[in-house]
């Protein structure tokens, strides 16, 4: 990552601060973020647990690489404006971001969230770069709205969600989608740290992730709709999801059937698959991985241990592509919920607002 070269490189980089900075998906971020070309470390912010604290001090941290030394010096702040940045990446827990992040918008930063506090709020961009980055656009209903002058709130979907819609975009627009059955089997690391008690699910599967099936069952059409004057209008197609918690660290595993509005072979299915591309590849973003889709022949891939990491996490991954029964095409994906599903996400998102003049 950030091999590429882009319009934004040679100039003074924009300052982020990072909400919720000492959690799982804060630590991803202050990792991803080093050696950024647009974007340095500024500012940190967590909780009055970590409030004044060194955040070499006060964060568990839990990644397989040492914490960058720009971090570990710097004061956590607390999660309410002024904040020593340009832009807010936020990874803050739901009933936290619903007053924060707002918060921070009517103070004038554009704040990028992976909360899901106002991702469903009809004025708030929800966004995944190479499926609709035109979303954007609602940033100017929320403004005139909510009275926002500089500052803006956009979101990425759930972290199930974002792996998933990654490869019904390309099938929406080829085939249609009339229905959509997924069942999910999700790392412990979805939860947070310190999460699911090991002594729940060692050696067990947890049928029920709260809240998780709803937003499955509703990002996919909201992502999938279209802007419609300063509207968005949801897409038609059903999701059926069942999600369970697995003893996998990271990576989300989804077996997902689908019925099209227009006849489909699984062959077709991994053509379209293969061939899409996005906004975030033609502009050859930072973060943007070359496949955003990668499919696999072998009978018993993806397998999160060893695909999470394809495209440095920020592929989703498909396999078993085969004709079904009862829909149309069955299929099984892979997203990496830390990177695809969370800090890569947003950290794409930021890019694309700045490669495209919002930021
Ligand atoms: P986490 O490990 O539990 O971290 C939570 C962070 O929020 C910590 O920095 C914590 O600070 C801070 N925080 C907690 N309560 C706070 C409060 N009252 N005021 C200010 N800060 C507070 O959680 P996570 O996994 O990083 O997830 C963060 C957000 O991203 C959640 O909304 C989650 O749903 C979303 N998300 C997570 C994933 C994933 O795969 N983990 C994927 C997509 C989206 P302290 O350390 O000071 O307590």
């Amino acid at each position: 990552m950030h091999g590429n070269q882009n319009s934004y490189m040679g100039r003074n980089p924009l300052r982020i601060g990072v909400l919720g900075a000492t959690g799982l998906v804060g630590q991803r971020l202050v990792h991803m973020l080093v050696g950024h070309p647009y974007f340095a470390l500024s500012a940190v912010a967590a909780s009055d647990r970590s409030v004044g604290r060194r955040y070499g001090d006060a964060c568990p941290w839990r990644l397989p690489y040492d914490m960058p030394t720009g971090a570990a010096g710097l004061t956590v702040a607390a999660c309410e404006p002024p904040l020593d940045c340009d832009v807010i990446i936020s990874s803050l827990p739901s009933d936290v971001a619903s007053f924060a992040e707002p918060a921070f918008a009517a103070a004038g930063y554009p704040v990028i969230s992976n909360s899901s506090a106002l991702r469903m709020d009809d004025d708030v961009p929800l966004v995944v770069p190479e499926v609709n980055p035109e979303h954007f656009g609602l940033v100017d209903t929320q403004r005139a709205r909510r009275g926002f002058d500089r500052g803006f709130v956009v979101t990425n979907p759930n972290c199930s969600t974002i792996a998933l819609v990654l490869a019904l975009a390309p099938l929406e627009a080829r085939f249609g989608l009339e229905s959509v059955a997924v069942t999910t089997m999700q790392a412990v690391s979805g939860a947070g740290y310190p999460g699911v008690a090991s002594l729940d699910v060692v050696d067990n599967v947890i049928p029920h992730i709260g809240g998780e099936e709803d937003k499955v069952e509703t990002e996919p059409q909201k992502i999938l709709g279209r802007l419609d004057g300063g509207g968005l209008v949801h897409a038609p197609f059903r999701v059926s999801a069942q999600c369970n918690r697995v003893a996998v660290q990271e990576g989300h595993l989804e077996s997902v059937r689908i019925a099209f509005r227009d006849r489909a072979t699984p062959g077709e299915v991994a053509e379209a698959l293969e061939a899409f591309r996005g906004l975030p590849q033609q502009l050859g973003l930072p973060t943007a991985p070359a496949r955003p889709l990668v499919v696999r022949t072998e009978p018993d891939r993806p397998q999160p241990r060893l695909d999470r990491d394809t495209e440095c996490g920020m592929a989703t991954v498909v396999g078993r592509i085969a004709a079904d029964t009862i829909f149309d095409v069955k299929l099984t994906l892979l997203g990496h919920n830390m990177v695809r599903g969370a800090a890569g996400a947003a950290l794409l998102n930021a890019e694309l607002l700045v490669a495209t003049g919002r930021i």
